[in-house]
C-alpha cells in the first residue's frame, strides 16, 4: 500500500530568557523550528514550509507564533530564516534514482548474460519466449546434440508478460512430453528478433 501525506519534524532550536505570555514569568523560552514536509510512505519527497513554536519551561505552554510577544517573534523569525532547508526532505528523490540506476544495471546485466548463454544453451536451460501471437510461455531444453537442441514446449501460454512467473511455479510438469528440435543458429535468431526475452540457467 502507497501511503501519501504530510508530516513534521524540529530542525532547530534555540533557547532564550524573555517573558512568558502565558504564567507571565521571565523564564527559558525554547523556540522549536519545525519543518513539514510531504512523504510517500514516510519518505520525504518535499518541503511543505517551516513554522516556529515556542515552549515556556516554567508553566510549559505551547504557542504557536501568532500567539508570541512581538519580542519573540523577532527572534522566531530570525531564526526561522536562518534555518535551511534540510536536503534530506528530498530523499525520495535519491532514492528513486538509485532504484531506476540499478533498475537499469540490472537489466543490462541480464542482457549480456542472455547474449552468452544463447550461444552455449545447455540441458535444463530455460527460456522465456514471447510467441507469434505476442502470448507467453517458457522453452525447457532437455538435450543439445551438435548443432542441434531439442525443446520441451511447456503447456501454457499467459497474455501478460508478468504472468510468467506464474508458469515457472508449475514446474517441470508443465512441459510437454515430447521435443522439438530447434538448430542452436535457429535459437540465436529468435534471440536477437526479441522472440526469446530472458534464459534461466
Ligand atoms: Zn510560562
Amino acid at each position: 500500500m502507497i501511503v501519501f501525506g504530510a508530516k513534521s519534524s524540529q530542525i532547530a532550536s534555540e533557547t532564550l530568557i524573555d517573558r512568558c505570555p502565558n504564567c507571565r514569568m521571565q523564564a527559558n523560552i525554547i523556540i522549536h523550528i519545525i519543518q513539514k514536509f510531504g512523504h510517500i510512505c514516510w519518505i520525504p519527497i518535499f518541503p511543505a514550509g517551516k513554522t516556529a513554536i515556542n515552549q515556556c519551561t516554567n508553566c510549559n505552554q505551547v504557542f504557536n507564533f501568532n500567539e508570541m510577544p512581538n519580542s519573540l517573534k523577532i527572534v522566531c523569525a530570525n531564526l526561522r530564516k536562518q534555518t535551511k532547508t534540510p536536503v534530506w526532505v528530498f530523499s525520495g528523490w535519491a532514492l528513486a534514482a538509485v532504484i531506476a540506476i540499478a533498475y537499469v544495471y540490472v537489466n543490462k546485466q541480464r542482457e549480456i548474460n542472455n547474449a552468452k548463454l544463447i550461444l552455449t544453451p545447455k540441458s535444463g536451460d530455460i527460456y522465456e519466449v514471447k510467441t507469434e501471437e505476442a502470448q507467453y510461455t517458457l522453452y525447457k531444453i532437455e538435450q543439445v546434440q551438435g548443432d542441434s537442441v531439442f525443446i520441451h514446449y511447456n503447456n501454457y501460454v499467459t497474455d501478460d508478460e508478468s504472468g510468467i512467473d506464474n508458469l515457472k511455479a508449475k514446474g517441470d510438469t508443465a512441459y510437454e512430453a515430447e521435443v522439438a528440435g530447434f538448430s542452436k543458429a535457429e535459437l540465436k535468431r529468435m534471440f536477437v528478433k526479441g522472440e526469446i526475452l530472458n534464459i534461466i540457467r
